[in-house]
């Protein structure tokens, strides 16, 4: 969904929309967005910039970085971002540097992609490691076993084989 700033009526609009997900530019290949996502967004027109806040109800489906099992994520994520045009950027950075939980991205001062709005917040609040559960144990090495549903005698095995080699030189 586009929302062009120059016929906006008002200098600030509410949105409560769903956004397909064709609609995302999605080429994440770890994560894929499972169904459309909602958001619930004030858009603030100001003198340079233009504030987006509110929240994203996002459902995706991932797989665990360790066991390689589908982990499905569900996140609500509550945000402030500004969007500029390239020609005021520096200047919105600095006051970025001065508020942590404020995003800027740029954009052609007119356009206002909601869709791209909705995928750069959902890349920031993606974690580097995705996994199952904070204690994942992850497969087995050598026989590819996920280890938290069955346990496997490799290391058992490897064990038996070297005291077997040291019994062997003797
Ligand atoms: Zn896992
Ligand atoms: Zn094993």
């Amino acid at each position: 969904m586009i929302v062009q700033l120059t016929q906006l009526e008002q200098p600030e609009i509410s949105v409560c929309e769903a956004i397909e997900v064709s609609e995302i530019e999605w080429d994440e290949e770890d994560v894929t967005i499972a169904e459309a996502i909602q958001i619930k967004v004030n858009i603030t027109k100001g003198d340079v910039q233009v504030r987006v806040e509110g929240l994203i109800d996002a459902k995706l489906n991932a797989n665990c970085s360790r066991c390689f099992e589908e982990v499905k994520i569900e996140k609500e994520i509550i945000f402030k971002a500004d969007y500029v045009t390239r020609e005021n950027f520096s200047k919105e950075l600095e006051l970025e540097l001065k508020k942590e939980d404020l995003d800027v991205s740029i954009f052609d001062g007119e356009n206002l992609d909601l869709a791209e709005v909705v995928r750069e917040q959902i890349l920031l609040s993606l974690p580097t490691q995705i996994l199952c559960r904070d204690d994942c144990k992850g497969l087995c090495g050598i026989c590819w076993a996920n280890l938290n549903k069955q346990s496997c005698n490799c290391h058992q095995s490897e064990l038996q084989m070297r005291w077997i080699q040291l019994k062997s030189l003797n």
